[in-house]
Formats: structure tokens, sequence, C-alpha cells
């Protein structure tokens, strides 16, 4: 698994932790006549898709399973961010086809955002795949399965203006039971250069606040204390009855307009003990309204996740980003302003953009110094095929000098992170938790608001509860405390 996760080459926490990998769908047995089997990579909003896929294909007579070799279908549901994930998948397939071999009735599909980039190409350069879907296609699957039943190959990439799956009630696949994920919106109108999201998830559009609001009521009820909302630019959210494409309410206009910071407010009125995340948000398009709901509601957990990417004013004009290195900066101070400084920050960071010098590179350490991120997801720069960026201009820091500036990164928001972290110690917060903690079951872990984790000895103390923590020591990646009455 360590390799595996190396082989996505993602970063994350303190920067030495590698933050994500895969997930695998669970096993429901609930008596269907045929077993699915997924595997999800890359971002939330892929692992939150294949509880759409899981859900519209048990009304077809499927039910899940964690044993590839107990599948009838093997779906991977993929990520295009970088190089090293579209590798990562084809090793999948590869290590698949020995399975076909013994097994050739078993289904191999590739769903996500390389089904989307690579489209039919992906039948031609992997023989092992009967069926392509894009994001937008999910609805289709049954068809395109009965396809690949009749013999044949099925692809659909068809990108839509308007699906958000609103009415489908997502299957929960990896859930501990106490936090869900609710996707709000799907694709991205912004054109940041380095991204290839437009292009595989398509225009944004959102989801019906109503299927929202009763989505979170739902699991509510089910016992579940925390949903994160999700969406690839969750500030830009707009709604009307009447359109749910964003460009096309901007243009047309509409009444009845549900924004983001309305959304947060719906969803935290279901009730005070549900707490409530979003991402990711965007810099450029984060409120003020949004800042003020979220102080309004103490269910509204004080965390934003907001990718600054690069600290030179130079380098995010060609990422496309919408603001500047003293806008961000800004922003950040409105946010501590009407938060305060309890509230968590954490970004996003790309070394060796196309063209950075030492010089953009030191403002990216100095930006950090200014905000001091309590963490951040960091990588070097991968250009991907049909970006903005690999159209206008050249990938041309040499990979080496990308990784050296990486390791700068990393290790300055090491320090950070710990800094921020010991500001903790002494101080209690209300957790939430989430289960035992990774090293041992007599510890358990949970969330504060800031999203910090914290663990503290059991004592009879179970998952789903919340309990106020005093904060005895730290790492750069964790609270340890203890609960106090
Ligand atoms: S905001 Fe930029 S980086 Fe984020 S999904 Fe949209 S295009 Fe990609």
């Amino acid at each position: 698994m360590a390799n595996l996760i190396e082989d996505i080459g993602i970063l994350g926490k303190d920067g030495k932790e590698l933050c994500e990998a895969y997930h695998v769908s669970k096993d429901v047995n609930t008596g269907k006549s045929r077993k699915l089997y997924i595997e999800s990579y890359g971002c939330q909003m892929n692992f939150s898709d294949s509880e759409i896929v899981a859900s519209i294909l048990q009304k077809e007579g499927y039910d899940t399973t964690s044993e590839v070799a107990l599948a009838d279908v093997v779906f991977l549901n993929t990520c295009s961010i970088r190089e090293k994930a579209e590798q990562t998948v084809r090793n999948r397939l590869n290590h698949f086809s020995g399975l076909k071999k013994q097994r050739p009735e078993l289904i191999v599909g590739v769903l996500g955002c390389m089904a989307e980039r690579l489209k039919t190409r992906l039948l031609e350069e992997e023989k092992i795949v009967d069926l392509v879907a894009g994001p937008d296609a999910y609805r289709d699957l049954p068809k395109l399965l009965a396809q690949v039943d009749d013999g044949d190959k099925a692809v659909n990439t068809f990108l839509s203006r308007e699906e958000t799956y609103a009415d489908i009630s997502p299957v929960r696949l990896n859930s501990n039971g106490v936090s869900a994920f609710i996707s709000i919106m799907r694709g991205c109108d912004n054109m940041c250069t380095f991204c290839v999201v437009p292009f595989t998830r398509g225009r944004e559009r959102s989801r019906d606040p109503k299927s929202i609001v009763a989505e979170a009521a739902d699991l509510f009820q089910g016992g579940y204390r925390e949903v994160t909302l999700l969406g690839q630019n969750v500030d830009s959210y707009k709604w009307s009855e009447a359109e749910n494409n964003k460009a096309r309410l901007e243009k047309k206009g509409a009444d009845g307009v549900v924004n983001f910071a309305s959304l947060l407010e719906m969803v935290a009125q279901i009730h005070p003990d549900l707490r409530v995340r979003f991402s990711t948000s965007h810099p450029k398009d984060i409120t003020d309204e949004v800042l003020h709901t979220m102080a309004r509601y103490e269910n509204i957990c004080k965390y934003i996740h907001l990718p600054v990417q690069s600290g030179s004013s130079r380098i995010l004009e060609m990422m496309n980003r919408g603001y500047s290195r003293e806008w961000y900066v800004g922003k950040v101070q409105r946010i501590r302003e009407i938060l305060g400084e309890a509230c968590g920050i954490s970004s996003d960071m790309i070394t060796g953009f196309c063209s950075e010098t030492e010089v953009d590179h030191e403002e990216t350490l100095s930006l950090m110094e200014m905000v001091k991120f309590d963490y951040a997801y960091m990588f070097h720069y991968s250009e991907r095929p049909g970006t903005l960026a690999e159209k206008k201009f050249s990938d041309d820091v040499p990979q080496e000098v990308k990784k050296r500036r990486l390791t700068e990164v990393i290790e300055k928001q090491s320090q950070h992170s710990l800094m921020r972290n010991r500001t903790d110690v002494g101080k209690v917060y209300q957790v939430l938790i989430e289960g035992p903690s990774k090293k041992s079951a007599e510890q358990l872990q949970g969330r504060n608001s800031a999203n910090k984790v914290i663990v503290f000895p059991a004592n009879g103390h179970r998952r789903g509860q919340y309990v106020h923590v005093k904060v005895e020591d730290c790492t750069g990646a964790t609270l340890i405390g203890k609960v106090v009455e």
C-alpha cells in the first residue's frame, strides 16, 4: 500500500505523511445476484461519485464487495490530476488482466476523469477494458453494462450541463457511520491553467438545495454527526428553480437564487449537533457572507481549505488563479478578523510551475511564513495533457529543482504545522469521536472544529459522541489529550 500511495505522489498534512490512496467498496450482501467491486482514486468527489455508482447499480441487482475475486464487475474510478495517478491505474489494469484471463466473463470498467480524458483511446490502449464512463454518464451504466453483456465494448463520456445526480441517494461505501460527504455541485468554470478538471468534469452546476438538506437530515437521523459539503469550488454554488447551470444562470438571471452562504445556513439549521464542513473553497470566491454565516453557527466548523498554489503574483497570474499574493493575504486577514486565530486554514501548494524562478519560490516560502497554514497538500508540478498550461507554457523547471523546492516547502510546512499545533496545548476542544486511533485500540480519535485530529484514551467513550478534550501534547500532525467533563 505504501508503494501505491507513493506512486500517486500526493503529499499531505505534516508533509511526510502521504495522504491519498484508493478506497475499495465495502461488503454489502443483500442477496443480489451480481457483485460490484469499485476502487476509487483521487479526490473526495471521486469517492463520493463511487457511492452514486453503487446506488445506481444496487437498483440493477448488484451488491458491492471488497474482494475483487468475488466480483462480476470491477470498476476503477480514476483521477487524472497527475501523471502518476494515471500510471497507477494502468498498473492496476495490468494486475487485473490475470483475473480476466481466468474469468473472461469478468467486466472491467474505467470511470471518472481518466475515462473522460482518454475516452475511446482507453479501449484501444488497455485491451482488458470493456467499459468507459465519464463522470456525467453514471445513469447510463446499466445500459452500458447490458451492452458489454451482449459482447460489445461500451463508452459514454458525454459531459452534461445539468447533471447533479440530485435524486440519487448514495450508498455509503467508506463511511465510519459518523461523517459523510455530500456532493453539492459538479464541474468547474475556472480555467486554472494547470488543471484538467474543467475538461474532465465539465461546467459548473449546482444541486437542488432541497435534496442536499434532505440528504443531510437523513444522515443525521441515521446517526451521522458530520457532513462535508463537497464541490470543486463550493463558494461558487448558485442554484435557482429555473436554472442550475452557473454560466447560464449568471447570463439570464433568475429569482430565488440560493448561494453558498444560504445553503450553509440551511444545512446548519438541521440540528445543532450536526457539524457542517465544506471543501474546496476558492480564494477569489469565498465571501464575507460565508465567513459571517460560519461565525453565526457554532456547528459550522471553523476550518477552511483555501488553496493558494503559489506565493508569487506572477506565477498566480500564469496559473489564472484570479488573485494576487496580496489579495490572498488580505483574504486570510479577513478570515482571522471574522473567525479568529482558532480557525484552521490549509492549502495546496505547487512547486516548479512553468518558468518559476528562485525568487518566485522564495515568495511562496515567505507567504507561508505570513499565513502559517495548519497543514498543506504539496506537489511538484506535473504537466497534464490538454491543459492550458501544456498549450501555452514550457514545462521548463528541471525535475530536481521542482523536487528540491518541494522539499523546502514541506520542511517549512512541517515547522508551521507543529507551531500551530503547539498553540493548542492547554486548550479544551469539543471533539466528535470518529473511532479508534490508528495506533491503539485503547485510544480514540476525532477532530475539533478546526479539523485537527485529537487522540485521547478511550475510557468507555464511543464513536459518534461529542466529548471535550484538553490538549496536553502534540506532534506536527496530531493533538494528544484527555477527556475533561
Ligand atoms: S478551481 Fe482551478 S484547480 Fe480547482 S478544479 Fe477548478 S480549474 Fe481546477
